[in-house]
C-alpha cells in the first residue's frame, strides 16, 4: 500500500470538514432568516457525488412580496439611501473584510454547491467576491455630480440618485463574484437590494446576506430569496416594486426579463447573455505554447461554465496541426477530479441537466460531421457526480450547432482560416459578442482584428486578463449593459437635472 501524499491529507482533511457542515436554508428577509411562506423547500444537490446538501426554503411570489417591501421600507426611510457615502464605504468595507474571514467556510460551501475545484473556490471566488466589494466600497464616496455649462441665470446641477428597489438574478457558474459584482455597485450607491441566486447554488448568497448584516447593512436593504426561476425570478422581473433588474444567465431568461420589464413598469433591466468567444491564432503567434495554455484555460477553466469561455479557437490552417497537438495534450493531462482535492484543476459540471446537456452537445458535434480529438465522455460514473472529460473537437464548420450554440461545457471547437478577413467573419459570425481573443505579433494586424471583431472584451496575446478596473459585457445578443468597473455605478444610478433660476 502507497502512503497518502500532502494532498492526499488535504482532501481527507476537506471532506471531513464538509461532513461536519453546517449551511444556510432560509430566506434572508427584512434582516433575518425566514421560511418560505408556503413552507416549502427544495434540495439543493452536490454535483461532487449526487448528494443533497441541504433543503432550502422555497420562495416564490408571496415571499418575492415580502422581500420588495422590506426593501422598499428600507429605501424611502432613507436607513441607507440617504446615507453619507464615506459611511456606506465603512460599511461595505467591512462587509469585505468579513468576507475574506470568512474565506475556507466559503470556498467549502461553494465548492460543495456548485462542483468548481476547492483551490478556485479558494483562490479566485472567494476573494475575487470580496475585491469586488471593497472596490465599490472605495470608489463611492470619490464621486462627483456636474454643474451644467448653462449660462449665468440658472444652475442646474446634474447630480446622480439611487434607482430604489434593484432586483438581481444571478446564475450558478460563479454565484459569489457574480452576486458581488451586482451588489457591490448597487449597494454602494444606496440602492436596497432583493436578490435571488440560481436554484442550483442558493448557499453562499445567504451566507453573504448573514456577513453583510454583521458588517452594518441595516435590516431590508439586501435580502436574498432562493427559489426557481419561473416562480421566484418571474416574480421579480414583473414586481411593479422593483425598479431595476440586472440579470446574468442565458439569453432566452435575458429576453423574457426584457418582457417582463415590458409587461410591468418599464423597469430598467440590464443583462449578461453569454458567449461563444473566439480566440485568433494568427501564424505568427508570439509563443505557440502559452497561447495553447491559454485556450487549454480558457475552455477548460470552472470546467467551462463560464459566460466568456473561449469555446472557440479559430486557428491560421498553417500551424493548426501543432496548436491542436498541444491543446490535445494539455486537456489529457487534467482529467476531472473530486473538487475538494486541492489537487484537481477540473471539477463537476453543476448538476445532472447540465452534464446531459453537455453530452448531448458531444452527440450532435458527432453527428454533424465534427471529431472527437480528445475526451468525449462522461467519466467518474461510480462518484455519483457529474463529471464530463475536457473534449476538443476539430473540423468544426460554421453552421454547426457547436460553433454557435452556447454548450457551457469542457467542449472546444477548433476552427480555421486562411486569411485575417476569414479570422474576422468566423469570428463575428455568432449572435454573440462577449469576448474574444487575438494572437499575433503585428500590431497593427492585432489593432485592426480588434477594431473588427464585434465584442464587449477584446484580449490580444492573452485570454481573460480582468479585474475590477474594466468593464464586461457584451454586444449583439450577448446583453446589454456593463458589470465592474465604474461604468456600472451607472447602471444603478438616475440622473437628475436641477435648475435653479437665479433672476428671482
Ligand atoms: P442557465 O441556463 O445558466 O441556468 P438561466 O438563464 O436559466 O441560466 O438562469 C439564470 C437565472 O435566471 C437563475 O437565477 C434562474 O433561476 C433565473 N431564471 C430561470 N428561468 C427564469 C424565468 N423564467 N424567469 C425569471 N428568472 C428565471
Amino acid at each position: 500500500m502507497t502512503e497518502p501524499g500532502n494532498g492526499d491529507h488535504r482532501s481527507q482533511a476537506w471532506r471531513e470538514r464538509a461532513r461536519d457542515l453546517e449551511v444556510p436554508m432560509r430566506a434572508w428577509i427584512d434582516g433575518r432568516f425566514v421560511d418560505a411562506a408556503s413552507g416549502k423547500t427544495f434540495e439543493t444537490i452536490s454535483p461532487r457525488d449526487g448528494s443533497v446538501l441541504a433543503e432550502v426554503a422555497e420562495c416564490d411570489a408571496e415571499d418575492v412580496d415580502r422581500a420588495v417591501a422590506a426593501a422598499r421600507r428600507a429605501f424611502e426611510d432613507g436607513r441607507w439611501s440617504r446615507t453619507a457615502p464615506a459611511d456606506r464605504k465603512k460599511v461595505l468595507m467591512r462587509f469585505a473584510e468579513l468576507v475574506l474571514e470568512n474565506l475556507e467556510y466559503l470556498a467549502l460551501i461553494e465548492t460543495l454547491d456548485v462542483g468548481k475545484p476547492i483551490s478556485d473556490s479558494l483562490a479566485v471566488d472567494v476573494p475575487g467576491a470580496a475585491t469586488y466589494i471593497q472596490w465599490y466600497a472605495e470608489a463611492i464616496d470619490k464621486r462627483y455630480g456636474e454643474i451644467a455649462p448653462t449660462g449665468p441665470d440658472s444652475l442646474a446641477l446634474i447630480t446622480r440618485e439611487p434607482m430604489g428597489v434593484v432586483g438581481a438574478v444571478v446564475p450558478w457558474n460563479y454565484p459569489l463574484i457574480l452576486t458581488a459584482w451586482k451588489i457591490g455597485p448597487a449597494l454602494a450607491t444606496g440602492n436596497s437590494v432583493v436578490l435571488k441566486p440560481a436554484e442550483q447554488s442558493p448557499l453562499s448568497a445567504l451566507v453573504l446576506a448573514e456577513l453583510a448584516a454583521e458588517a452594518g447593512i441595516p435590516n431590508g436593504v439586501l435580502n436574498v430569496v432562493p427559489g426557481f426561476g419561473p416562480t421566484a425570478g418571474a416574480a421579480l422581473g414583473r414586481h411593479p416594486g422593483v425598479d431595476k433588474i440586472t440579470f446574468t444567465g442565458s439569453g432566452e431568461i435575458g429576453k423574457a426579463f426584457l418582457r417582463y420589464a415590458g409587461d410591468s413598469n418599464m423597469k430598467h433591466v440590464s443583462l449578461e447573455c453569454g458567449g461563444k468567444s473566439p480566440q485568433l491564432i494568427m501564424a505568427d503567434v508570439p509563443d505557440i505554447a502559452e497561447a495553447a495554455s491559454s485556450v487549454a484555460s480558457g475552455i477548460f477553466y470552472n470546467a467551462g461554465q463560464t459566460c466568456h469561455a473561449g469555446s472557440r479557437v479559430i486557428v491560421d490552417r498553417r500551424i493548426k496541426d501543432e496548436l491542436l497537438d498541444r491543446i490535445s495534450t494539455l486537456a489529457q493531462a487534467m482529467p476531472p477530479g473530486d473538487p475538494l482535492d486541492p489537487e484537481t484543476k477540473l471539477g463537476t459540471l453543476v448538476d445532472e441537466d447540465q452534464m446531459n446537456r453537455v453530452l448531448g452537445y458531444l452527440d450532435i458535434g458527432r453527428e454533424e460531421g465534427a471529431t472527437v480529438v480528445t475526451g468525449g465522455n462522461r467519466t467518474r460514473q461510480e462518484s455519483g457526480g457529474f463529471y464530463v472529460e475536457p473534449t476538443v473537437f476539430e473540423g468544426v464548420t460554421r453552421e454547426m450547432r457547436v460553433a454557435n450554440e452556447e454548450i457551457f461545457g469542457p467542449v472546444l471547437g477548433v476552427l480555421e482560416f486562411s486569411d485575417e478577413a476569414e479570422a474576422v467573419a468566423l469570428a463575428n459570425s455568432t449572435d454573440y459578442g462577449l469576448a474574444a481573443a487575438v494572437w499575433t505579433r503585428d500590431v497593427g494586424v492585432a489593432h485592426r482584428v480588434a477594431g473588427a471583431i464585434r465584442a464587449g472584451t477584446v484580449w490580444v496575446n492573452c485570454f481573460d486578463a480582468s479585474d475590477a478596473t474594466v468593464p464586461f459585457g457584451g454586444f449583439k445578443q450577448s446583453g446589454t449593459g456593463r458589470d465592474k468597473s465604474l461604468h456600472a455605478l451607472d447602471q444603478y444610478e438616475q440622473l437628475k437635472t436641477t435648475w435653479m433660476n437665479l433672476k428671482v
